[in-house]
């Protein structure tokens, strides 16, 4: 079918006209004339996401700014290299795009280096590993039923199949990172790379713990912040940048941007990783994503961004507490960051039936591995329902709702419903 042939079906054909810049944008009337099956999931997911509670950890509500960027025609544009060195003609304005992106993430985050190329959190990591490792190496990382991510040596992802992972964990009592056995690991392994970031640990990490004990066995230091790195642009969370070899995140977690991945180095890595990524573990840049990006490291900058950091945090705080005061129980006793690990068995419930209670009571979130446990856990984030302007007040009640639903109480749907009317995401 021709794009001519879609473009027109259920309107009367017109000469074909230049259209003006901001008609390339967000043009919801005509996908719904064009694909009005397409468009209903598109306004459905709208409506699905503001009328639950949204709890998963990894996610957010980005800006119209953003989404703007990532609906615009940058879209088409190929883009292999990077600015000033492209493999494709006509890329002087994308290329001030980049540029914009990797100053601004070097000022957020104060490193030398930025690379804001990589699609994923995932191929984030992949690049740091690429850049720094060969096949075959060991690499101390958090082991996965402690919190590690799929990339920190799952045998079901390149990690673990490429690379000869060894596993440190949080302390059983305690449930904090037991740097006295990652320094003991690192001693009888000697990785050639300590990775540290979770995508559970509530906590902050000691990046200068992690720095003494891989300089101390001569290995390089990967930190995988795609979890924390918004709050780390907005001061609400130490940074690992002065510490790590590598930084790799994610832009969509509380960082509210895009989907998508970003890496930091010093100056002295910036080649490797920057070949690492292109043209090793990738080809054309996503223009569009780059751009929405550049427009989250713009938002992040802002005084607004650091307020939000921390409220995300003071509302983790409040959801911890006031669930510990429901009865569940609380992994490591509490949080420091935007994310709150629970066991709901203490009340008769396992994860997985409370996930499904939850989910019918319009309150979503994931569950996922309870260190030492044996079990899964509840793993809830405050990050959207603090974009959505939800404070101290709304996350008591949330913890309350939370409770309910566990129980079985039949009316937590409605006052969910009550609750996000109140705080939409997208008003208007
Ligand atoms: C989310 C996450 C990733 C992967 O990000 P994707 O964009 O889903 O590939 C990697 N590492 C950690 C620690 C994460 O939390």
């Amino acid at each position: 079918m021709s794009l001519s042939t879609v473009s027109t079906v259920g309107t009367a054909p017109t000469a074909p006209t230049t259209p003006t810049a901001s008609a390339a944008y967000t043009d919801l009337d005509g996908l719904r004339r064009q694909d009005p099956e397409l468009a209903d999931v598109l306004m459905g997911e709208v409506a699905r996401q503001s009328d639950a509670l949204q709890l998963i950890a990894a996610e957010n509500f980005t800006s119209p700014a953003v989404l703007t960027a990532l609906g615009s025609p940058l879209a088409n544009k190929y883009a292999e290299g990077y600015p000033g060195a492209r493999h494709h003609g006509g890329c002087e304005l994308v290329d001030i795009a980049e540029r914009i992106a990797v100053d601004r993430a070097k000022a957020l985050f104060g490193a030398e280096h930025a690379n804001v190329q990589a699609h994923s959190g995932s191929s984030a990591v992949l690049a740091a590993y690429a850049a720094l490792l060969r096949p075959g190496d060991t690499v101390l990382a958090m082991g996965l039923p402690d919190g590690g991510h799929l990339t920190h040596g799952s045998p079901a992802n390149f990690s673990g199949r490429w690379f000869d992972f060894v596993g440190y964990g949080v302390d059983p009592e305690s449930g904090l990172i037991d740097y006295d056995q990652v320094h003991a690991l690192a001693r009888a392994h000697h990785p050639k790379a300590i990775v540290c970031g979770s995508i559970s640990y509530p906590r902050h990490i000691d990046y200068a713990a992690f720095r003494e004990i891989a300089d101390d066995v001569g290995a390089y230091l990967i930190a995988d912040a795609a979890h924390p790195m918004g709050l780390i642009a907005g001061g609400a969370a130490p940074s690992p940048v002065p510490y790590a070899d590598v930084v790799c995140a994610t832009t969509h977690k509380v960082l509210r941007g895009p989907r998508g991945g970003l890496l930091l180095c010093g100056a002295d890595l910036a080649e490797r990783i920057d070949r690492a990524v292109f043209p090793f573990t990738q080809g054309g840049a996503q223009m569009h994503t780059i751009a929405a990006k550049a427009v989250a490291f713009g938002e992040a900058a802002t005084p607004a961004f650091t307020a939000y950091a921390h409220q995300v945090v003071a509302n983790a705080r409040v959801l911890a507490e006031e669930l510990a005061t429901e009865g569940f129980a609380i992994a490591t006793g509490g949080t420091d960051t935007h994310l709150v690990l629970v066991d709901p068995t203490p009340l008769g419930v396992d994860a997985q039936t409370a996930r499904g209670r939850l989910a019918a009571a319009g309150i979503i979130l994931d569950t996922c591995a309870l260190p030492h446990a044996g079990t899964r856990g509840l793993r809830l984030g405050t990050a959207a329902v603090t974009t959505q302007g939800m404070a101290g007040v709304e996350l008591a009640r949330v913890a309350a709702l939370l409770s309910g639903a566990v129980r079985g109480d039949a009316n937590v749907r409605e006052e969910v419903r009550e609750l996000v009317g109140r705080f939409p995401p997208y008003p208007g």
